[in-house]
């Protein structure tokens, strides 16, 4: 069996080692390649993945929203989302396609796993409002969360993706600090889903890049960063001066492939191994 990811650029994908190993720990004979297709190009590497009975594909920037008119049908959280990160065979074994999104569910299976939160009742505050951020705020709204606040620089932005959490979303205009440490000051998870602190040498003494002051960060406000690079991001090593309990962006990496994992080959997902092939 094959399955692809679809993206471009795709070179640094980490998709084919979390998948190949996962297929190798389970003895499956699957594999899963990278495949750089143009922009542009998406519905037709649709079509040639449904001619060639690709049995799973992932799909990555530029194509999560171009897909869409190439498929049979959507889960009803990617219609949400309006974005496609995975596509699988209809249960009914025909050439169907159904485009799904695995982010905000893998997102809640890792803050369960790595950092012990149950998403039903909890108080979040997510920085960010681009594809990331709107899978996580959707999941967390779905997920009986009781309150969600989107905090992003651009308003538009951030209101269409706290709208994804439904009545517990609410948005506040990144550049007002005191509503933002008013909403962080009443949370339990601070979510960061922007880019600050990505590629930070946090070897170095300073703070490094922050999303929000220091000031605000506390023992009893876990944080979720969904940047991995580095392992322990700017925002993290504060926290967790702080007393914090925190998790790095290989907790959804990981557990939204994992999701797409079950879904192609219906076995339960060798967690540690993906996870080992990541840190690898
Ligand atoms: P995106 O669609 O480009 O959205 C970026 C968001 O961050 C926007 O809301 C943007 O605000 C905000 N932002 C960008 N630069 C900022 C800055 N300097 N200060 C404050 N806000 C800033 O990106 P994305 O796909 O959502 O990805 C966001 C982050 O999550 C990236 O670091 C990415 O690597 C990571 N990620 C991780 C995973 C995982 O599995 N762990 C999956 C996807 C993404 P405006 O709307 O105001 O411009």
């Amino acid at each position: 069996m094959v399955a692809a990811v679809i993206g471009d650029p795709i070179v640094h994908s980490l998709s084919p080692r979390i998948h190949n190993a996962a297929f190798r720990s389970l003895g499956l004979d699957w594999v899963f390649v990278a495949l750089p297709v143009a922009p542009g190009d998406a519905a037709a590497a649709v079509d040639g993945a449904r001619a060639l009975g690709i049995r799973g594909m992932s799909v990555t920037m530029p194509h999560k929203e171009a897909v869409i008119p190439a498929l049979d049908d959507l889960t009803p959280v990617a219609a949400a989302l309006g974005a496609v990160n995975c596509i699988r065979r209809s249960p009914r074994e025909d050439r169907s396609m159904l485009g799904d999104n695995t982010d905000g569910v893998g997102y809640l299976r890792g803050l369960r796993v790595d950092l012990g939160i149950e998403s039903p009742g909890v108080r979040a505050v997510v920085l960010g409002a681009g594809g990331a951020g709107r899978a996580v705020t959707h999941a967390l709204g779905s997920g009986g969360a009781s309150s969600v606040v989107v905090v992003n620089r651009d308003r538009r932005r951030g209101e269409a993706a706290a709208a994804l959490a439904g009545a517990v979303g609410s948005f506040v205009p990144a550049d007002d600090p005191g509503a933002v440490a008013a909403v962080i000051g009443e949370a339990e998870l601070l979510v960061n889903a922007t880019p600050v602190g990505m590629g930070s040498d946090t070897s170095l003494d300073d703070e490094g890049p922050l999303p929000v002051p220091a000031a605000l960060l506390r023992a009893d406000l876990a944080v979720s960063e969904l940047v991995y690079h580095p392992s322990v991001t700017p925002l993290m090593a504060a926290a967790r001066r702080r007393g914090a309990m925190t998790a790095n962006g290989i907790s959804m990496l990981v557990h939204q492939a994992a999701v797409a994992f079950e879904h192609w080959t219906g076995h339960p997902a060798p967690i540690e191994a993906m996870a080992a092939a990541v840190a690898r």
